[in-house]
Order: C-alpha cells, then sequence, then structure tokens
C-alpha cells in the first residue's frame, strides 16, 4: 500500500503539493483567526503563494505564537470538536490541539500508511504499549491506524512487562509499538521468567519517542543492545501533535519518508531559509488537509537532516534521518556545537551507567557549560576516566563529569506530571 503520489516523479510531487497549497491558504484566510491576522499584518496577498518557494514570503510560526494565540488558531465552532489533545508548551502552559471528525480520518489515513511503511499488513497484529489517553494523540493514532490498515490491536498501555508478556503469549501480536528502551525491560523479564524470545512470534518494533540509529543510519547502542539480544526489526518513527502526521522508516530503514498529502516540510536555517540538501536545519512543517487547526510554516524545533535522493523502496519522497537535536538544546561547548542526543548516545554505550541526567547552564561569563550527572555503582577513577576518553573521542570535547546518588538523579528524571523522564536540564537564560 504505497499511495501512488509517494512514488510520482520529485516534480510531481512538487506540483501535488503547490496545488494542495492553494486550498490551504484561502481555508486560512477564511477560518483562521491567527492567520487572517497574519495575512493582513505583513500585507501577504495569498494569491501571490504559488509554489514552495513562495512560502517564504509568510512569516514563521513558532511554538510561542501556538502557546500565545492558541484559540486563534481554531478553524471550527466547538461543537465540531471531538477530540482534545493537549502538548506540553514551552512558556509553561500546555497547547490544546483539538480534531475534528474529518482529522481523525486523517490521523488513521496517516497511521496507516505509515505502518503500511514499515510493512505492517491487514494480516498482523499489535500491542500497543504506549499510553492511549492523558489527552495524548500519538496512543489514539496508533488505535486509528491499525483499525483502518484492517489489522488488529491490543492496548496494553505503558509499562507493567508481566501484563505485556501474557499479551504477547495469549494473542501473538506480530509487531509492538513501543518506547524503545521498553524493550530492554521486556527482554529482562523474558530472560528471568524463562519465555522463550525467539519464539514470542513478534516480528518487529514501531519505536517512538527515542533513537534508534546514528546519522549514517547504523544501529545505536540502543538498538544494538536490543537486537543483540531479540532478533526483531525496528522501525524508527518521527511525530508530533503539531504536525498531525508521522514520519516512518520504510523496510530500507534509510529516513522516515515524508508523506505528501499530508504536510509540507522545509528545513530551514536561522533566517528562515532553505539550508543547501543534506545539511542540519529546523525541522518547519505546514499541514495539509488538517481542518480543526491547520498550521502553516511552524518550525518544529527539531534540527533534522532531509535525504532528498530516491529510496530503493520505489518512493520519491524525501526522507528525514534521525533528529540530531533540539534547537533550543544546542550548546556551543569550547568551539563545538553539541545537542543532548549525541552526549545521550555516548552514556549508553557503558552498561555500568545506571541512570543520568544532562545539565546545561551558563557559567559567569555567559558561555556553555555542561554538568552530566550519573549514576553507578563503579565510582572508580579508572572509570570516570574511560567515560571521559569516550566524549573526547566521539566528541573530541569532555564535558564536567559528576558520581551522583541515584535516588537523587531519578527524582529530577521523574518530575510530578511529566509523561516521559527528563534526561536534559537546561538552566540556561
Ligand atoms: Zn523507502
Amino acid at each position: 500500500m504505497i499511495p501512488e503520489i509517494e512514488k510520482a516523479s520529485v516534480q510531481n510531487i512538487k506540483a501535488f503539493q503547490e496545488a494542495k497549497l492553494q486550498e490551504l491558504l484561502p481555508y486560512l484566510k477564511e477560518h483562521s483567526t491567527y492567520y487572517q491576522r497574519l495575512f493582513a499584518g505583513q500585507n501577504i496577498d495569498i494569491e501571490q503563494i504559488k509554489t514552495l518557494e513562495d512560502l517564504a514570503k509568510i512569516p514563521v510560526t513558532s511554538k510561542d505564537d501556538l502557546q500565545k494565540y492558541n484559540d486563534d488558531f481554531l478553524c471550527v465552532p466547538k461543537n465540531k470538536i471531538i477530540d482534545y489533545v493537549t502538548t506540553s508548551g514551552t512558556l509553561g502552559d500546555p497547547v490544546t490541539f483539538a480534531l475534528t471528525d474529518k482529522d481523525l480520518d486523517r490521523l488513521a489515513y496517516n497511521e496507516a500508511i505509515s505502518f503500511a511503511c514499515a510493512g505492517v499488513t491487514g494480516e498482523d497484529v499489535l500491542q500497543l504499549m504506549t499510553t492511549i489517553d492523558r489527552r495524548f494523540m500519538a496512543g489514539l493514532a496508533y488505535f486509528l491506524g491499525v483499525r483502518k490498515l484492517g489489522g488488529g490491536i491490543i492496548r496494553v498501555g505503558a509499562g507493567i512487562p508481566e501484563l505485556q508478556w501474557d499479551s504477547i503469549l495469549k494473542f501473538r501480536p506480530t509487531y509492538l509499538i513501543v518506547v524503545p528502551s521498553f524493550l530492554l525491560k521486556l527482554i529482562e523479564y523474558a530472560k528471568s521468567h524463562d519465555i522463550n524470545l525467539e519464539e514470542s512470534g513478534v516480528k518487529g518494533a514501531i519505536c517512538i519517542g527515542e533513537s534508534l540509529r546514528n546519522q549514517d543510519f547504523t544501529l545505536n547502542t540502543l538498538a544494538e543492545k536490543i537486537t543483540s539480544q531479540w532478533d526483531i526489526q525496528l522501525f524508527s518513527t518521527y511525530a508530533s501533535t503539531e504536525m498531525n502526521t508521522a514520519f516512518t522508516e520504510c523496510e530500507f530503514q534509510k529516513g522516515g519518508h515524508h508523506h505528501p498529502e499530508l504536510i509540507i516540510a522545509e528545513i530551514l536555517d536561522d533566517h528562515n531559509l532553505p539550508v543547501p540538501s543534506g545539511k542540519v536545519g529546523e525541522l518547519t512543517i505546514t499541514t495539509l488537509g488538517v481542518e480543526g487547526m491547520p498550521l502553516l510554516r511552524f518550525k518544529t524545533g527539531d534540527m533534522v537532516t532531509a535525504h532528498e535522493e530516491p529510496c530503493e523502496c520505489g518512493r520519491h519522497t524525501k526522507r528525514l534521518g534521525p533528529v540530531v537535536g533540539r534547537k533550543k538544546q544546542m550548546i556551543k561547548y569550547k568551539g563545538t556545537t553539541l545537542y543532548p542526543p549525541a552526549m545521550e548516545n555516548i552514556l549508553n554505550d557503558f552498561n555500568e551507567v545506571e541512570c543520568y541526567v544532562i545539565e546545561i547552564y551558563h557559567n559567569n561569563i555567559g558561555t556553555d557549560e555542561i554538568c552530566i550527572k550519573i549514576a553507578s555503582h563503579n565510582k572508580s577513577d579508572k572509570f570516570m576516566h574511560n567515560i571521559k576518553d569516550h566524549f573526547r573521542a566521539k566528541l573530541r570535547v569532555t564535558p564536567k563529569i559528576e558520581f551522583h546518588d541515584k535516588k537523587e538523579i531519578e527524582a529530577i528524571r521523574f518530575p510530578s506530571m511529566s509523561r516521559k523522564p527528563i534526561l536534559v536540564i537546561d538552566k540556561r537564560k
């Protein structure tokens, strides 16, 4: 199930997206208070926006805009809203997203073609190991997508390895939908309870929330730890509530495929201009076909590289590499530009590191400093040297590293109300 447009030529995909843009702009002008104000205030004549290049004439929308003017983005009356979702906002208050009936259909389509991209078919049964409630979009999207694809789904939810294994052995799912580090917990449980991993019937895992690959698409340490113990295929997906859209790997696993019928993706520099092909920039998206809260040139805050060459799977859509980092978490350290995920990968190489948190702050001359707090039974100088050497080898710089109690670090990592562990504490500005 590859949508025809994804196999079309690059020129045809562009023309297709430009036609979709011609539907979006009048819709925004008619229904979105925020974009009406933007077009009027900036003297933007939407008739003049014809090509994807013309998008550069429209100012970008930031996460702060979305938070400050949340209600102004809503394009439908309240009685058309079916589902309410929230995301954590950068300024503190959560941002609300509202989905109409049509948006839920779009979400189901998005997830169905994403699953199909990873090789999932209507014959498969998937076990959902993420939250489906708590005003969270992803779990619901997975459920709707599997239903649309005609597959089966077991909604176990997050955590509880015992219940997960009970379901795997009882219902024989072929794919798991999971945060990859949780697979390590499942492996551990299986090993200590005489469960044969290779006879589980699980073929693969659709992974969210954590990266599986290095920038060259080889498996990172986390993914290697999983696949060396359990012979399953791991698929990366990248999605967000704001996008209402997922970028999912195909069987060749060379980045998440762009679905041109659902979203326009630009990769921009600090001046909101496109970066040259193959360079890292901020993913900026324009949603297509969204009725409740469509977004135009929304800067996601995620730094990525787009790969434009055609994929072996037959799709001609661009692919996004693993997220290099959050733009806000970019660190200038001793002349090097760093993002926390690169440091996380290095720390994951050490089994003796039980948990950690990365703190970023300004020193007294206003430049960036990094302090990594680690919990380990091994607090020897030799171990500390090993870690520092590994940092020097991989990143050319060594941050400050300290050993702390596990309890103390866990308290920082799991503040109440957080849906996932916090690995990076940014104390700058
Ligand atoms: Zn492909």
